[in-house]
């Protein structure tokens, strides 16, 4: 049987990104860069204030201390989104607000509160003067142009996923569309004669379809769209006519839960089969050792175990970084954590992922199992914040000792 490690390396192989689009910068956020991008202007553009205050030629300020202050006189006012037209000479200032570019001649800003100008009305005009008791040393309160970035620097590289303050810098070069890569289109079914749908009246023996919602949600939170397909029976014919859907709406990857393991009527496996390809179909690992990947007519396909912890621990383990790879993305894996187990945690021997509750106690990331851990128990998921992963081979944590985690 296939480690989880394998399985892994199997399945990433299989998901390349392929298809761009250009879109406005403003349709990007959470989007996959598809090129690397460089400055194409210097940042700051131009040498400015960071103060609403005053221009001024640090070497005038010299002379001001606390008991003698210098007076300049102010022969012009800078306001922000304005090109100074003066030049500075010796002995004179100018009103300059915050963002405004620096005139000729200044090499600093004296700042509004440190002078005589009362600042506290808005609109009041340049006074004739201004008087001081402090100095002020060149650079003084001025952003340089290029401080922050020269033009042809990079800034941001292909695969990288584009956040809020990642649109506001392109913004600020003057990137006004941005080539990204395609959103994944997942297809997603359940399958299952006892499934019900969440608003239907129960009925002797049957459950309702969570799976779906649970992997809708987190096919969403990786950046894909999902199609939600429905629940096929349990019949060759009921899972294909749902695959045959899952081809006319295009996916790129088609999701089932269910039907993969060995019960009498799980026909999901032998469907792939004779439509296309099982790579292999089961894992070395607790929860979710029923799990298939092939493809279906070209398309792949993983199947996720039924149970519902199981089905999630699938998606954490497999298809979250499939996904990322179709995506786009580069190395953006969910980091691990170390925590320390506040209990003994047994195992089987089997990769492990354990449903826990993380708490910081005295600086240390702090362990305790949830409840039972049955792959059906999803409340011991809903309660947790984290899972613990159990390496191969390993039957007992002892108390205190420490292992790798996911933060949920
Ligand atoms: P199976 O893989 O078909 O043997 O299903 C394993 C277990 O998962 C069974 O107890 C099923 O009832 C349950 N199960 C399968 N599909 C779902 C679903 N969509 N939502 C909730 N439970 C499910
Ligand atoms: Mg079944």
């Amino acid at each position: 049987m296939l480690s989880v490690a394998e399985a892994r390396e199997r399945i990433l192989s299989h998901f390349q990104p392929v298809v761009t689009e250009s879109l406005p910068l403003i349709a990007c956020a959470n989007r996959v860069l598809a090129v690397d991008i460089t400055a194409a202007t210097d940042l700051p553009l131009f040498d400015n204030s960071s103060m609403d205050g005053f221009a001024v030629r640090s070497a005038d300020t010299n002379p001001a201390a606390a008991d003698s202050s210098v007076t300049l006189r102010v022969v012009a006012d800078i306001p922000a989104g304005t090109s100074p037209k003066v030049t500075l000479a010796e002995g004179e200032a100018a009103r300059i607000t915050t963002g405004a570019q620096m005139p000729g001649g200044a090499d600093a800003v004296i700042p509004v509160e440190d002078t005589d100008f009362n600042y506290r009305q808005p609109g009041t005009p340049k006074p004739e003067t201004i008087s001081f008791s402090r100095q002020v040393k060149a650079g003084e309160n001025i952003r340089p142009r290029g401080l922050d970035l020269r033009a042809g620097d990079f800034v941001l590289h292909k695969g990288h996923t584009l956040r809020p303050q990642d649109l506001g810098l392109l913004a600020m070069l003057g990137v006004a569309n941005v080539e990204v890569y395609k959103t994944p289109r997942v297809a997603l079914l359940s399958s299952g004669d006892e499934l019900l749908e969440v608003d239907a009246p129960l009925e002797s023996g049957k459950i309702r379809d969570s799976n779906s919602y649970t992997l809708a949600a987190l096919i969403e939170s990786s950046g894909a769209i999902v199609m939600r397909l429905g629940v096929a029976k349990d019949t060759r014919k009921d899972v294909q006519a749902l695959l045959e859907k899952a081809v006319k709406e295009k996916a790129d990857l088609i999701l089932s839960s269910a039907g993969v393991s060995v019960g009498a009527f799980d026909f999901v496996k032998e469907v792939i089969e004779a439509n296309g390809k099982l790579d292999f179909w089961r894992v070395n690992m607790r929860p979710g050792k029923p799990f298939a990947f092939g493809e279906y007519r070209d398309i792949n396909f993983i199947g996720l175990p039924g149970n519902p912890v199981s089905a999630f621990v699938g998606f954490e383990v497999f298809v979250r970084d499939a996904l990322g790879r179709l995506s786009g993305k580069l190395n953006e894996s969910r980091p691990r954590v170390r925590v320390r187990c506040e209990a003994d945690v047994l195992s089987d021997g089997r990769e492990s992922y354990l449903r826990a509750q993380v708490r910081e106690v005295d600086g240390v990331l702090s362990a305790k199992l949830t409840g039972h851990q049955g792959s059906g128990n999803l409340l011991s998921l809903v309660q947790a914040n984290a899972l613990l992963i159990i390496p191969a081979g390993v039957k007992c944590v002892p108390a205190a000792q420490e292992v790798e985690a996911w933060l949920l």
